[in-house]
C-alpha cells in the first residue's frame, strides 16, 4: 500500500491538523479548522512564468471608473481614518497603481512596491502611516511570512488595509470564479484575516465584505 501523501499544514496559520476540502478542475484545496482558510495543495502552485503571464493579464487601469469604484471599497474606509497628509505604501500595486493615485489624490504620499511590476525595495525599509494590500493576498505563497512582512512596515498606531474577495460558502466553492484563477493559492474568509489580527496582537475592523482594517496598537507610554 502507498502511503497516502502528506498533509500540507496551513500557509496562514501553521496548523497541522488541514483537512482536505475537495478536488477541482485537477486541483486540490485544504481547509483549515483553526484559521477556516482554505487554499490550494502546495504542490500545486503556478510557477513564476506563469504567474507574469496572468498578473498582466490583470485590469488596472487607473482611470477605468469601475475599477476606481472597486477600489473605493477600500479606499473609502480607510481613507475615513487616516490623518491629513498620511504616508504609506501599496504593497503588491501591479501594473497600474490606481489605488496609490486614488490616495495621492485625497493628499496623501504613496510608496509602491510589487515583486514584478515595482522590484525597488527601499520601501520595504522604513515603516509608514498604513500599508494597502489589495487583490494581493490571495497570491501569497508564504502567507504567514508575508503578514509579518507586512506588519512591520507599519508605524506603531498605523493601518493594514486588506482587500480580498472573503470565501463563504464552500458549496459555491468549486464554481467560485476568484478559485478559478489558477494564481489564486489562499482564500480568506472573515475569520481568516480577524485571526492573523489577533495573533499580531492588532485590532480587526471589516467595515464591509472583502475589506479588513487592521490597526497596530500606538506604542505604550513610556
Ligand atoms: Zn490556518
Ligand atoms: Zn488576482
Amino acid at each position: 500500500m502507498r502511503a497516502p501523501p502528506p498533509t500540507p499544514a496551513c500557509p496562514v496559520c501553521g496548523a497541522v491538523d488541514t483537512r482536505p476540502l475537495m478536488c477541482v478542475d485537477g486541483r486540490a484545496y485544504w481547509s483549515c479548522p483553526v484559521c477556516e482558510a482554505r487554499f490550494l495543495d502546495p504542490a500545486q502552485r503556478p510557477d513564476p512564468m506563469t504567474e507574469a503571464a496572468q498578473y498582466r493579464l490583470h485590469s488596472n487601469d487607473p482611470d477605468d471608473p469601475r475599477y476606481r469604484a472597486f477600489l473605493g471599497r477600500l479606499a473609502g474606509p480607510l481613507m475615513a481614518r487616516l490623518a491629513p497628509g498620511a504616508s504609506g505604501l501599496d504593497y503588491g500595486c501591479g501594473p497600474g497603481p490606481a489605488l496609490a493615485e486614488m490616495l495621492r489624490e485625497a493628499g496623501h504620499t504613496v510608496a509602491l512596491y510589487d515583486p514584478l511590476f515595482q522590484p525597488d525595495p527601499a520601501p520595504l525599509s522604513q515603516t509608514h502611516d498604513f500599508v494597502t494590500c489589495t487583490e494581493t493576498a490571495e497570491h501569497f505563497h508564504a502567507p504567514a511570512d508575508e503578514f509579518a512582512r507586512l506588519s512591520r512596515l507599519v508605524r506603531p498606531g498605523g493601518w493594514l488595509a486588506v482587500m480580498t474577495c472573503f470565501q463563504t460558502d464552500d458549496a459555491r466553492f468549486a464554481n467560485w470564479h476568484y478559485r478559478k484563477d489558477s494564481t489564486h493559492v489562499v482564500f480568506y474568509r472573515e475569520a481568516t484575516l480577524r485571526h492573523v489580527a489577533a495573533r499580531l496582537g492588532w485590532s480587526c475592523e471589516v467595515p464591509r465584505k472583502d475589506v479588513a482594517l487592521m490597526r497596530r496598537p500606538a506604542a505604550a507610554a513610556p
